[in-house]
């Protein structure tokens, strides 16, 4: 046939993995921007904040710009 097999909704037999592939291209001249302030982001600042008893409890990544927190790590 050569055209790309479709997916999902039972249309044909499964290729393998019955997961939809997706592509990932490596971009490294694309700067991330910041959904809150919408500024570039050619670095994030991680901030480990201390509990109560000095117990890290992961990482945040902040803006530097905004200082918002755009996502968690666990450690
Ligand atoms: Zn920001």
């Amino acid at each position: 046939m050569g055209a790309y097999p479709l997916v999902g909704s039972g249309a044909g037999r499964n290729d393998g993995h019955g997961m939809s592939r997706i592509e990932i291209t490596r971009r490294e001249d694309l700067v991330a921007v910041c959904p809150h302030c919408e500024a570039e982001l050619p670095e994030i600042y991680v901030n480990k904040p201390r509990g109560p008893f000095g117990i890290g409890q992961g990482y945040l990544f902040l803006c530097p710009t905004c200082r918002k927190v755009l996502g968690a790590g666990a450690q």
